[in-house]
């Protein structure tokens, strides 16, 4: 049994959220032998099997749920009966303080939801020795939820995610580097109900397969949230060694960023992402000053989302090992912004000699052609299959 929690509050858009949620539900479950039935309050999953803690390890990656249960269904609706099967569910738990609590959609059944939950108390302690009610803090929370359709008994929760359902909000391209930073970016903008593409630059041969793959790697990671992820890859060499050759190496970094954020509103717009998502972080290297982020910010007019903006190092640090993509960042191949590096970047570049120093290299030509022959990858969980490039 799912409850939906934050979402239940969306009142005008709740049939797009529970949409999104059941079919991402769905997804996530697909391999599994289940049934799925929802109404606005509540989702309900049956098991044709004993498969509980496979079918929780899914859901537990599935954006829009805050809370779920093992519910135990009862189509006879006779006290007495519902009475012996919870008695029979609580014989192997450990407790010495309980608390019942009933609810009752079914606003025909015979006995109010206090008279029922006191009734239930009553049989529990007549039959097990050693144990009393603390309403505050108990430590087993008996839950009887008498619907129309049959009597659920659950006991403590599992949390889920929370979020909202991947999806809703639309589509964002996410800069997806093999670093640190932007797979947790990407995993807060998911969070967010932000269904993700993801643009990675490479400069073969300065960058390698390798570090190829791990981007490939990263984006399998976010494809358990994301359910798919559609990895676009720009061939970024030409552009790179041109503004290497052509402009000032204190803004060789502040001009690649101007040229990678045009060509991620490209693509962003041509695949009708509405957001570019990235791992900046203030702060954290010269070309995420606040001078830095104005220079470079201006050539586009698409959002930018930068979630990890106002994260310390340790923070993402922490998010990565918990996402799991942690150890696969940190493994040692070389970023095309890596190789280019100038000792001296500027750390508060300004717009004119940013304009002007650009304009020493043709680079709309340029763009146009890096993203007409651009790869594309899509990743799911546990294959990766190639697709045609969209033409410009
Ligand atoms: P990360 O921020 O992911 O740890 P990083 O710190 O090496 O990697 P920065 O140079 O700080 O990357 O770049 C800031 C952001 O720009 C990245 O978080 C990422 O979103 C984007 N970016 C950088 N390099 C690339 C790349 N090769 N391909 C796609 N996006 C990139
Ligand atoms: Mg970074």
């Amino acid at each position: 049994m799912i409850k939906y929690g934050e979402l239940s509050t969306k009142k005008a858009n709740i049939n797009l959220f529970l949409n999104q949620l059941k079919k991402n539900v769905l997804f996530a479950l697909k391999d599994l032998d289940v049934g799925i039935k929802f109404d606005k309050g509540r989702m309900f999953i049956t098991l044709n099997q004993d498969n509980f803690d496979e079918v929780s390890d899914k859901l537990k990656n599935v954006f829009g749920i805050h809370e779920y249960d093992v519910a135990y269904k009862l189509k006879e609706k006779d006290f007495e009966a519902i009475a012996k099967v919870i008695l029979d569910l609580v014989k192997d738990k450990e407790f010495k303080t309980f608390k019942v609590l009933t609810k009752r959609s079914d606003k025909k059944y015979p006995i109010s939801s206090m008279e029922f939950s006191r009734k239930i108390g009553g049989v529990l302690l007549k039959n097990i020795d050693d144990i009393k009610v603390d309403v505050h803090n108990p430590e087993l929370l008996v839950n009887i939820e008498i619907r129309i359709d049959g009597v659920y008994i659950y006991f403590n929760s599992e949390r889920g995610i929370g979020g909202y359902p991947v999806g809703v909000l639309g589509k964002g391209l996410l800069m997806l580097s093999g670093g640190i930073d932007s797979p947790v970016a990407g995993y807060l903008a998911i969070k967010r109900g932000v269904k993700l593409e993801a643009l990675y630059f490479e400069s073969p041969p300065h960058t390698s397969l390798e570090a190829k793959n791990k981007v490939l790697e990263l984006a399998r990671k976010l494809a358990i949230y994301n359910n798919d992820i559609k990895v676009h890859i720009i061939n970024f060499t030409e552009i790179q060694q041109a503004i290497l050759q052509n402009c000032p190496h204190e803004y060789l970094i502040t001009i690649m960023r101007r040229m990678m954020y045009r060509i991620s509103e490209i693509v962003a717009r041509n695949n009708r992402c509405k957001v570019i998502v990235n791992g900046e972080s203030i702060g954290q290297v010269a070309s995420q000053t606040l001078t830095s982020m104005n220079v470079i910010n201006e050539v586009v007019k698409i959002p930018v989302i930068r979630p990890v903006a106002c994260f310390d190092k340790l923070e993402i640090i922490d998010l990565a090992k918990q996402i799991d993509t942690y150890e696969t960042s940190i493994l040692p191949y070389e970023d095309c912004c890596t190789i280019f590096v100038p000792d001296h970047p500027v750390i508060n570049p300004e717009f004119d000699k940013a304009r002007e120093y650009e304009k020493l290299i043709p680079y709309e030509e340029m763009i146009y052609k890096a993203i007409k022959n651009h790869e594309v990858i899509r990743v799911t969980v546990n294959e990766e299959k190639e697709e045609f490039a969209d033409l410009l």
